[in-house]
Formats: structure tokens, C-alpha cells, sequence
């Protein structure tokens, strides 16, 4: 048997998916436990692998792993890191704005304080610096200890970084920063890498020419696993915030709206994200009442209570205001109805969502996957599905890590869907 691993390092833990050539799952495990923080990425890579069963090990002809977008380090000529790794929400990086202006074309994706870009930079003015041979993300640095080469990374990764995803080289802006550092040669995601290092090959009872993979991130890793592969083809998000992805033919970038689009195969994966989402449903409801709730609304009524639900001020997709208020009145005694609202509303704001992409250029939305834990609630997607006019379903499988292996099965197999994703 032919089998395939992905891991996902997420935001609240790692995970790893070994399936068969035809996607089957064939065994899940994950690292749950403590927050998941640098120095245990490491230990947490040999603990995942030693909790496949054995018979499946010996079968993995290939690897991929994705992280957190914008997660990074810096690490020595032996790959040892540096310094404390900056998370992808680490902010710190806000005070090179300024100097990253100067370079980076206007409303570059870098231009945030959370940017790997930005993260580099700040990183470059600290004392440990000077040690520092290699920049590497959160998956390269992964990847590394399985493969051993130094300095690779993917452009999905590297897309924060300032790489220039549709010429395939650094753009000549960022040499203008003139950080000395060895910036990641960047592969397209799922390329296979080299042979998993003899010594973890033996520990682990891996196959000895187990292919290491180049990685993608987190958010790209539920994208692939959806299900979604065609022009048109969309996923959103019902976490605690509501995140649009759509797959395009064209590529669109507006910084005011936070759009911007990673380069997939022969397509684009373009979105936004708003601030609205499960986060305000539950300031007001629990889960078992959403669940209960939800049952009770008829989809096919249209609630005209209009609100735009946000935990505070301010949202950038699809309407760019830092001021923009809550909207959550008036609210009727009932709290079926004011659930019912807070549902149109959201779906009001998905729509519009989709519009503004397709207003942009981006192609004509024709099905929507869904994920998140607002996925499950039928009532909502009914109510979507009203307002999206297309077909509204539920991802195929929502897990990161089942994407990635899905990325390393393509591109290692030789499958015929090498040429998808990425
Ligand atoms: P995160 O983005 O934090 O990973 P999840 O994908 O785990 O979020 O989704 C959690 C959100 O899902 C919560 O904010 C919660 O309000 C919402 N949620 C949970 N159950 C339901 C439901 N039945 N209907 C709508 N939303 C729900």
C-alpha cells in the first residue's frame, strides 16, 4: 500500500493524516495538551510520528507538513534557532512599517506588522541577528528536520515574505533592505524535496526513500481539503470570524479590502475576511441554544432585522471602515428572532462578500463549501443559500492536515492531480 502523511501545525495544536492513494483516511493523531509554543515543535514532529501504528509508517511513501501563514525564525548554519520564534500574530514587526513604506510597493501584502516580511525586519535590528544564517517559516523549518537541507521553503509560505509568486523570483524592491541573510529557495507547494534523513528513516521505521515534501500553510491546507478545485468554486470559513476563499482564474490584490490572492496551480485562491462571525454569536447564545435555536427558525422567512454583527468597531472586508459600528438593534424580545437576525445579517455580509470578489474580476461564484463550527447548522446554510443563489454544502473534510496529505499525494504520486493545488 501506498500511503501519504500530512501534518498540520495550527493555531491550537498539530495534527497528522495518513491516507491511502484513493484519500482514505487510514489513521488521524494529534497533539493536544499544552498551548503548542516553539521549543515544542520539535518534540511534538517525533511525537506525532511515533504515534502512527508501525504497519502504516512502513507504507508512507511521502510527507508534507503546513504551519501557521507568517509564523518564523531564524536559525544558525546547523538549523538550530537563534531566538524565541515570532508567532503569526506577533505584532512587533509594526515598528518597521515605516522603513518597509519606503520599499514595498504601495498596499504590498508585506505591509502589515504581522507580515513575515515585517517580522524579518524587526528581527534583523536585534542583537541575535548576528548569529543568524537562515529565515525560515514555521513549515520549512519542520521540513528541515525531516529532510535536512537548510533554506527551502513554498510560495504559499512565502508570499508574506514579499516573493513575487507570479514571476517565481524575490522581487528586486526587498534587496533595497539589504538584510544579510539567506533567504528560502521557494519551491511550488508538494514538491518533493529529498529523502527523509536516514536516521529518522531507522527511528521512526520509515521507508528509506519516503519523500519530504514542500509544505503550504495552514489556511491553504483546509482550502485543499474542502474539496473545492474549479474556477468558481469557494470556501467559506463560520469560525469566529467569517473568511471567504474563491478560486479564480484572475488575480486580485486590494489592500484596502485585506484581498489578496496565493497562487494556485494554474488559478488563484483569492479572499477576504471579515470580523463578523461565530465570535458574536457566542456573546450572546451557547452552542447547545444555537443548536436548539436554529431548529426553530423556518429558512425560508426572511428576517428583515438588519443588523452587521461585530465585537467591536470596525471591519475591512467587504466594507473597509476602522469605525465601522456594531450594528445589533433593534432586538426583539425573542431570542429565536434575534438569532434568526444575527444569521441574515451574516449571511447578508457573506453574499456581498462574494460580490465585491466578483466586482474586482474574480470569477462568478458556482458552489460554496463550508467549514467552520457554524458548518453543521442546517438552518444557516439554507438561509445562505437564499441569499448566495448557488450551491451552499459542507466541505469534504475540514481538517489542514488531510489537505496537506492530499498536496504530498499529488505531487509524490505523480498523481494526475499534480497539477492541482498549487
Ligand atoms: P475558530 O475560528 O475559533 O477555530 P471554530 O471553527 O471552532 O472557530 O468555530 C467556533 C464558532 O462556531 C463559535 O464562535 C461558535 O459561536 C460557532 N458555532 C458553534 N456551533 C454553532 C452552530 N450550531 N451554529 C452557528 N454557529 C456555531
Amino acid at each position: 500500500m501506498d500511503l501519504y502523511l500530512g501534518i498540520d501545525y495550527g493555531t491550537s495544536g498539530a495534527r497528522g493524516v495518513v491516507i491511502d492513494e484513493q484519500g482514505k483516511i487510514q489513521t488521524e493523531v494529534r497533539y493536544s495538551g499544552q498551548k503548542l509554543e516553539a521549543p515544542h515543535w520539535k518534540s511534538t514532529l517525533w511525537s506525532l510520528l511515533a504515534e502512527i501504528p508501525e504497519p502504516l509508517r512502513r507504507e508512507i511513501r511521502a510527507i508534507a507538513i503546513n504551519g501557521t501563514s507568517s509564523t518564523v525564525l531564524l536559525c544558525d548554519g546547523a538549523g538550530e534557532p537563534v531566538a524565541a520564534p515570532l508567532l503569526y500574530n506577533d505584532g512587533r514587526g509594526a515598528v518597521v512599517l515605516e522603513q518597509l513604506k519606503k520599499v514595498a510597493p504601495p498596499n504590498h501584502t508585506v505591509l502589515s506588522a504581522t507580515s513575515s516580511l515585517a517580522k524579518l525586519l524587526w528581527m534583523s535590528q536585534q542583537s541575535f541577528f548576528s548569529e543568524a544564517r537562515y529565515f525560515l517559516h514555521q513549515a520549512d523549518w519542520l521540513a528541515f528536520l525531516l529532510h535536512g537541507q537548510l533554506g527551502i521553503s513554498d510560495y504559499h509560505n512565502a508570499l508574506k515574505l514579499g516573493y513575487d509568486v507570479e514571476a517565481l523570483e524575490y522581487p528586486e524592491w526587498l534587496e533595497k533592505l539589504e538584510i544579510p541573510i539567506q533567504l528560502p529557495k521557494v519551491l511550488a507547494p508538494g514538491t518533493p524535496i529529498r529523502e527523509i534523513r536516514p536516521d529518522i528513516a531507522s527511528q521512526f521505521g520509515l521507508p528509506k526513500d519516503c519523500l519530504v515534501c514542500a509544505g503550504t500553510t495552514d489556511s491553504i491546507a483546509a482550502f485543499i481539503a474542502s474539496g473545492a478545485e474549479s474556477p468558481g468554486e469557494a470556501v467559506t470559513s463560520l469560525g469566529s470570524t467569517l473568511v471567504l476563499k474563491l478560486l479564480s482564474h484572475t488575480r486580485i490584490e486590494d489592500a484596502r479590502y485585506g484581498i489578496y490572492s496565493h497562487r494556485f496551480g494554474d488559478l488563484w485562491l483569492t479572499g477576504g475576511a471579515s470580523n463578523t462571525g461565530g465570535a458574536v454569536l457566542r456573546e450572546f447564545f451557547t452552542n447547545a441554544e444555537l443548536e436548539s435555536l436554529s431548529q426553530e427558525i423556518d429558512p425560508a422567512k426572511v428576517s428583515n432585522l438588519d443588523y452587521y454583527p461585530l465585537l467591536k468597531a470596525g471591519d475591512r472586508f467587504p466594507i473597509n471602515d476602522p469605525n465601522l459600528p456594531p450594528r445589533l438593534t433593534p432586538r426583539p424580545a425573542a431570542p429565536r428572532e434575534f438569532l434568526h437576525g444575527l444569521l441574515e445579517s451574516m449571511a447578508r455580509i457573506e453574499a456581498r462578500g462574494y460580490e465585491l470578489l466578483q466586482n474586482l474580476g474574480a470569477n462568478q461564484v458556482t458552489r460554496v463549501y463550508t467549514a467552520g463550527g457554524g458548518a453543521t447548522n442546517s438552518t444557516w446554510n439554507a438561509i445562505r443559500q437564499r441569499h448566495l443563489k448557488v450551491p451552499v454544502v459542507a466541505s469534504e473534510n475540514t481538517e489542514a492536515a488531510y489537505g496537506t496529505a492530499l498536496l504530498a499525494k499529488a505531487k509524490a504520486s505523480n498523481h494526475k492531480d499534480a497539477k492541482k493545488f498549487t
